[in-house]
């Protein structure tokens, strides 16, 4: 037995050694799944039962394929590089191109992205003459990759009515149209690797027996096309290992069938369900709260994790009045945190939506702490947040090329690229000093000419708009005038887009008040601010100089050791020392969407498990009160997610200002956090307390007679702590967790409270 034996507990060994039969690990996070599928691989070479070459390993991501072969390399001690451990896309991509003739492929046929594949339907569309208010170029994207995913080509669509009988005969020419052209989108990875072995005999049975073992992690999130393909490339005689966890099924949105686990074990006579129960991931007290909270999702294959590590921290509760607050409080606990010597990328910041990310980017820019969003782009880089930035640019001046370039056709509009180039050569001879103005000269003409005088229209009204309009109102303007926020919102996976698009509007908000208030960070301001113009078009060209600082700060965070900001669905498989969740507000986190699906809340709990489970020592929890939504504030509840923490395991935190009492010392505060010993914490009694005594008034319009976090007692209920308040005046209502008698929402004015 090699070393890499000797860390495994007895049920990981036994998974690790299985025979070659077929097996399903289904196991809780940070039970070690990921970890016996990596040994296992390395056990399969080292005793010889299998090539590097005989074993095919497919993860979520390509940070975890990576990961992988780092983890590899250091057990063997042979090259990895070669061997075939990648994601489904990347695994399909290798095999089309090295049968690409088979495949009926160019061999370097390009793969297109979601935005070129809309284009080319946009094109094709536009020369079959459909009418595009009746067949939407983004529904029919939509319905093209969702046959696709469910393993269909048109001939295979069943079409009840005439309008379903015009897009499958679209979607046939799609397909046609992608051929002729040599490329291919990224569901046609995989369906054309399904087709191409499924017609090909010859080449089916040649990696059927090659790939002796087939090791599968994530197991609970592949969808339906991506099942049929593993059974197919297993054979009758193949040896699936796959690991996962219904729990953390996350991906139903996109067609993951958790079903999928079930017919496995059917399909597969498997024999061995190996259920792991440890967890070596995290203490006591976070393992506890991710239990409990999954313990109220009736749809369960059941399962429960416990640890030997000692019980650890309490969870830190925090309950901002605003998100600002919040995100200042989580700002002060990483600096407090990377004093005491844990590095800043043990550390991550998750968020339920991507738009979230902004008021936390923004606290964390001022603060000049390094951060990296991961398995994302910064806020201000993300591409609808460009594309809305080009309007302003242009409505600040109109002749900004690059701005041009970027929306004179987006959304599109019906403005050609020969347009674009007869515009540049424009520019390029000297007969005009810009696109715009060359634009304005007429340059252009025919359909084209009329598209380019629509967006001048657009720009114009947008740029009058600018000198009296408030900053955060001009940009409503420009997501409805320039038809942005619409076009997203009919996109499939638009609502992201939508959002970071309002988040903008909230961006501008805080900027306005903070520039009035001559808060914008020193050197920020002044450096392109141009000396003319309205006070409302200095505030504009203001934040663009802001935006474009803000953004630029990437450079400076990379490679350095940066704090880690992601979605919850971006942190599966990953682990830190630190994890804040934040946003944890009804609506949000749940979010409202999920309401209306079947199953939606069960899926939102599962990604809450997710986020809990991250983490490895210290877990912070915060909402906020009051969190800006289009520019207007709104008052949040609490989600109902933290009410499911048993409270025995939170500490509520509570401002130093509403605080009596000292930073408690807390249960672990002697540990070091680096991983080669840091500093040991020290605890600063001018920061944040967990004195729940101190009144805690929420910045609403009245004051309210106690502080969420604040211990109370009722003359029935007895014990409990203040969750949450609702309401103004005589319909104020407070809601209150008692120690025996659970949660309840009491009418302040009647409750017979006391502070305790
Ligand atoms: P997730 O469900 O989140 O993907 P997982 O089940 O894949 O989690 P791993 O990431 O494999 O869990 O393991 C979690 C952590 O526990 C890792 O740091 C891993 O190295 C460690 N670990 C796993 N098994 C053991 C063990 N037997 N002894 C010590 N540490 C272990
Ligand atoms: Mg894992």
């Amino acid at each position: 037995m090699g070393d890499y034996l000797a860390n495994l507990n007895p049920e990981q060994l036994k998974a690790v050694t299985l025979p070659r039969e077929s097996a399903l690990i289904l196991a809780g996070a940070g039970s070690g799944k990921t970890r016996v599928l990596t040994t296992r691989i390395a056990h399969l070479i080292q005793s010889g039962q299998a090539s590097p070459a005989g074993i095919l390993a497919v993860t979520f991501t390509n940070k975890a394929a990576k990961e992988m072969l780092t983890r590899l390399s250091a057990m063997l001690p042979i090259n990895v590089r070669g061997m075939w451990v990648g994601t489904f896309h990347g695994i399909c991509n290798r095999l089309l191109r090295t049968h690409h003739r088979d495949a009926a492929l160019p061999q370097l046929f390009q793969i297109l992205d979601s935005g070129d594949q809309q284009s080319l339907i946009k094109r094709l569309a536009k020369s079959q003459g459909m009418d595009d208010e009746k067949f939407p170029p983004r529904q029919m994207q939509n319905f093209i990759n969702n046959c696709k995913e469910a393993g269909l080509r048109a001939n295979a669509v069943e079409a009840g009515d005439d309008f379903t009988r015009r897009m499958v005969a679209f979607y046939a020419d799609y397909d046609a149209q992608c051929n002729r052209e040599g490329v291919v989108d990224f569901a046609e990875l995989l369906l054309r690797t399904f087709e191409l072995l499924a017609k090909n005999l010859n080449l089916l049975t040649h990696y059927q027996e090659r790939f002796k073992y087939i090791l599968v992690d994530e197991f609970q999130d592949t969808n339906k096309l991506q099942y049929k393909w593993i059974k197919m490339l297993a054979g009758s005689n193949g040896c699936v290992f796959a690991v996962g966890d219904d729990d953390q099924s996350i991906y139903r949105f996109r067609g993951a069938e958790v079903g999928n686990m079930n017919d496995f074990v059917r399909d597969f006579a498997v024999e061995h369900v190996v259920k792991l129960e440890q967890n070596y991931r995290s203490q006591g007290h976070i393992l506890d709260a991710a239990n409990a909270i999954i313990a109220k999702n009736k749809a369960r294959l059941g399962k429960n994790l416990w640890t030997s590590e000692g019980k650890g921290e309490q969870l830190r509760v925090f309950a901002a009045a605003t998100d600002s607050e919040e995100a200042q409080y989580i700002v002060d606990e990483v600096k407090q945190l990377h004093r005491e010597g844990m590095p800043m990328n043990e550390i991550a910041l998750l968020y339920r939506s991507n738009a979230q990310s902004r008021v936390l980017e923004h606290a964390l820019f001022r603060a000049r702490l390094p951060y990296k969003v991961y398995g994302g782009l910064r806020f201000f880089e993300r591409m609808e947040v460009k594309h809305a930035l080009a309007y302003l640019r242009l409505a600040g001046n109109p002749d900004d090329d690059s701005a041009f370039t970027r929306v004179v056709n987006f959304p599109a509009r019906g403005v050609g690229a020969r347009s674009v180039e007869q515009l540049q050569e424009a520019v390029e001879q000297g007969i005009k000093p810009s696109l715009m103005s060359a634009a304005r000269a007429g340059v252009v003409s025919g359909r084209s000419g009329t598209a380019i005088a629509q967006f001048i229209a657009i720009i114009d009204l947008l740029r009058t708009a600018s000198e009296n309009l408030r900053l955060p109102e001009l940009i409503e303007e420009v997501l409805e005038r320039s038809n942005l926020a619409a076009h997203y919102a009919a996109e499939r996976d638009g609502q992201d887009r939508v959002e970071n698009l309002h988040e903008l509007v909230n961006a501008a908000t805080l900027f306005a008040e903070e520039f009035e208030h001559g808060e914008t960070p020193a050197g920020e301001a002044e450096a392109d601010v141009a000396p003319v113009g309205t006070h409302q078009q200095q505030v504009l060209a203001a934040f663009l100089s802001h935006a474009s600082l803000e953004a630029g700060e990437h450079e400076a965070a990379a490679g350095a050791d940066a704090l880690q900001l992601m979605t919850v669905h971006s942190s599966k498989g990953l682990e830190f020392h630190a994890v804040f969740v934040s946003g944890l507000e009804e609506g949000l986190f749940p979010h409202d969407n999920s309401m209306n699906e079947d199953g939606g809340l069960e899926e939102e709990r599962r990604l809450m498990y997710v986020a809990i489970t991250r983490a490895r020592k210290r877990l912070y929890v915060t909402y906020a009160g009051t969190r800006m939504l289009h520019g207007q504030p709104r008052y949040g509840m609490v989600s109902r997610f933290v009410d499911e923490i048993p409270a025995e395991l939170c500490k509520w935190i509570v401002l130093p200002e509403r605080a009596q009492t000292r930073w408690n010392s807390g249960a672990s505060s002697n540990s070091s956090w680096g991983s080669g010993g840091g500093r040991a914490p020290q605890a600063d009694p001018d920061r944040y307390a967990t004195a729940p005594r101190a009144k805690f008034e929420l910045e609403r319009p009245d004051a309210h007679p106690f502080a969420i976090g604040q211990n109370v007692q009722h003359a029935k209920f007895g014990e409990g702590v203040v969750l949450n308040f609702e309401g103004r005046g005589l319909d104020a209502r407070i809601q209150v967790r008692f120690k025996t008698d659970g949660t309840k929402w009491l009418a302040l004015q009647y409750a017979k409270l006391t502070a305790a």
